[in-house]
């Protein structure tokens, strides 16, 4: 059956209290639309936990930087519609930015220790967005479980923390990266590249595997490993590394020897568009 749009806060409200009233548990899918198999696998997992699904497409406006890919973002709602359909989601939020952020809108959250660190770098006002919608969504949508993607191990972090730090009744599931059949993490971003930087942007998945079976042989110099990562990405013409990081998988921080779950993130620009990936390493 086609989902339900609901363009309004008020109406989504409406929504979430019925089916409060009537006992059902919610789960909540919140994404940027163009959706792919890595949000459907979300959307699947959220049906198996809770009795009814909601579903948001909203490209957040305060995530983006000026002159980032706000206005060219890929968008596509009839298709996401019918998307949703056959994963039986029953309500898609699509609010305006006037409903989001009326004028007059001044109020923003901030995780203040880990919106700096890995992609904070080099977009050190995204996660005030994300962490700032995602709560308003999470005011809104009142859900049981809302559930976020691996392939975005900072955001998932620090929405985690975020939850718990401003109790949140919410409980935050974080799901595994789904690639395409070649190994490219899927990505709505994914769409900007040329044949050739689509094909230059499997190193992204290559370099993190290489590094697995190196650390599974028991290497453990993590700046060799970093630079061989380096060498192997900047081979490729169309790749420019924006970063390389082994950190601590719960506080960012640089990871140590005594780092017991160490998080591999990169970032690379491949052409204009900037790819993130990244995979646990344990000690
Ligand atoms: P986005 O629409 O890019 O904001 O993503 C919405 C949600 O889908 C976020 O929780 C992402 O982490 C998640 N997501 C995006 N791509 C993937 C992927 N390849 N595998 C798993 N989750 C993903």
């Amino acid at each position: 059956m086609t989902p339900k749009v609901i363009k309004t806060i008020a109406a989504m409200r409406r929504q979430s209290r019925q089916w409060q009233r009537e006992g059902r548990s919610i789960a909540f899918v919140p994404t940027m639309g163009f959706l792919h198999e890595g949000h459907l696998s979300l959307i699947r997992k959220g049906r198996e936990l809770a009795d009814v699904s909601v579903v948001s497409i909203y490209v957040n406006p305060t995530q983006f930087a000026p002159g980032e890919d706000l206005d060219k973002y890929p968008r596509d709602f009839e298709r996401d519609i019918r998307l949703c359909a056959e994963e039986q989601v029953d309500v898609v939020f699509f609010p305006s930015n006037e409903e989001m952020y009326p004028g007059g809108y001044q109020t923003f959250v901030l995780n203040e220790s880990l919106s700096d660190k890995l992609c904070g770098r080099t977009r050190p006002t995204h996660f005030k967005g994300v962490t700032t919608i995602v709560a308003k969504l999470f005011n809104i949508v009142d859900a049981d479980y809302a559930l976020f993607g691996r392939k975005d191990a900072q955001q998932a972090l620090i929405i985690r923390n975020m939850a718990r730090d401003l109790n949140f009744r919410t409980e935050i599931i974080v799901a595994p990266i789904v690639r395409e059949p070649d190994g490219l993490a899927m990505s709505s971003r994914n769409k900007y590249l040329s044949p050739v930087q689509r094909q230059q942007a499997l190193v992204l998945n290559e370099s993190l595997r290489r590094v697995e079976a190196l650390w599974r042989e028991g290497e453990r110099d993590l700046d060799r490993l970093k630079k061989e990562m380096a060498t192997a990405i900047e081979s490729r013409p169309e790749c420019r590394v924006d970063y390389i990081s082994f950190v601590d998988a719960d506080t960012l921080e640089n990871a140590g020897d005594d780092s017991k779950k160490i998080l591999l993130a990169l970032a690379v620009f491949v052409g204009n568009t900037r790819l993130i990936d990244n995979t646990l390493l344990q000690r």
